[in-house]
């Protein structure tokens, strides 16, 4: 069977809607060449790049609206490697981990290290959220903001448990796209090659004074935290602007145009609102439509960075998937182990609220032709 081609006056102006790496702005690799004789092929002991490390954190306190004490921390190994420092040296004895798709699932499988006691584990479908509860002796309470793999994001509120226990949220696909009040977390942490629109390797958490106290008591603790996961040496690297081991440097160049271009525009405010015009683009369109379902049914709980879109058994999403590829629309796949017959749509900050308009004309120009 011959591939429909969709026409020209459909197609979205740029074809990439993954959920990361996701599309990286034209503007962002312009500047990369721009600066790159001076910076790409130079130490991260000295100026060029200690000052780049430098804007990325200022750029990040402007961006979460930080308040006095909260910092951000830097390191190697992107949000898998900050999992087992977290089982090293966030984690005292006990976390509660939210479950409701693969990436909250591996926290918890980090967080049930041999030294620890096992994670409290609380389960909910894929496509719904859990809910935390309080539990006397748990001193991590661990969620993701946006579950990539489902497309379903939680508020982030503070679990309100033992004195001292503190919210560890995993915003890897929810930095800089969805607004939130960082004094509701502990420790917010992600990687970069997601909605910051840069590329991956690298790790950043923003801390509050809390866990600042609960990484430094764990580091003088004696227990044993391999140089690389140790929270405490990432803590103080990033106040000298600097990291462990070498960094990426295209990386952080990357993340720096991103992070400039949120703020100059108007911070998380503005990504909200233009994530969620995107997103809700893509929902009203399933909504409407008699064979398309939004995957997360209740509206609340629908990511306005990551939209999943269920088909009818009459339809092949994977098929439809194959064929926007063939068209240069690429990665509408949904996550390879959730096994739906649906299509998953990044509707992060970088991507055009038209493109996505353009997609959902593609989408049904390829329904009705093929
Ligand atoms: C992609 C993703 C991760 C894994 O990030 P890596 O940098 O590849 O380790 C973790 N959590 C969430 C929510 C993600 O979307």
């Amino acid at each position: 069977m011959a591939t429909v081609e969709i026409p020209r006056d459909l197609l979205p102006a740029d074809g990439r809607f993954g959920c990361g790496p996701s599309k990286v702005r034209e503007e962002q690799i312009q500047s990369l060449a721009s600066v790159g004789l001076s910076l790409l092929g130079t130490s991260h002991r000295q100026a060029p790049v200690k000052n780049l490390v430098g804007s990325v954190r200022e750029l990040m306190g402007t961006l979460f609206r930080l308040p006095d004490g909260y910092e951000v921390i830097v390191g190697n190994g992107g949000s898998t490697a900050f999992w087992d420092a977290a089982a090293f040296g966030l984690i005292e004895n006990r976390a509660q981990n939210l479950v409701f798709g693969e990436f909250g699932g591996k926290f918890a499988k980090a967080a049930a290290a041999p030294w620890l006691q096992s994670p409290d584990v609380r389960n909910a479908e894929p496509g719904t959220i859990a809910a935390a509860e309080v539990v006397a002796g748990v001193d991590v309470y661990a969620y993701p903001h946006n579950e990539t793999s489902t497309g379903a994001a939680a508020p982030i509120r503070r679990v309100h448990g033992d004195e001292g226990a503190l919210t560890v949220v995993d915003a890897t696909s929810a930095a800089g796209g969805i607004d939130f009040d960082v004094t509701e977390a502990d420790v917010y942490y992600f990687a970069p090659q997601k909605n910051l629109g840069s590329d991956g390797g690298l790790w950043f958490a923003v801390v509050s004074p809390a866990a600042i106290e609960r990484i430094e008591r764990i580091a003088a603790s004696g227990r044993y935290i391999p140089e690389f996961l140790s929270l405490k040496q990432a803590l103080d690297n990033s106040r000298l602007n600097q990291t462990l081991n070498t960094p990426a440097l295209t990386t952080l160049h990357l993340l720096n145009s991103q992070l400039d271009w949120i703020v100059a525009n108007g911070g998380l405010a503005w990504a909200d609102a233009r994530t969620r015009e995107s997103s809700g683009a893509l929902y009203d369109w399933a909504e409407a439509s008699a064979i398309a379902t939004p995957f997360v049914s209740n509206p609340e709980h629908r990511s306005p960075v990551v939209a999943t879109i269920d088909f009818d058994d009459s339809i092949d999403a994977a098929a439809i998937a194959k064929t926007l590829r063939a068209n240069g629309i690429v990665d509408t796949e949904p996550y390879r182990k959730l096994g739906r017959n649906q299509l998953r749509v990044a509707t992060f900050v970088s991507i055009e609220p038209n493109d996505v308009r353009q997609l959902i004309r593609s989408i049904d120009y390829v329904l009705a032709n093929s």
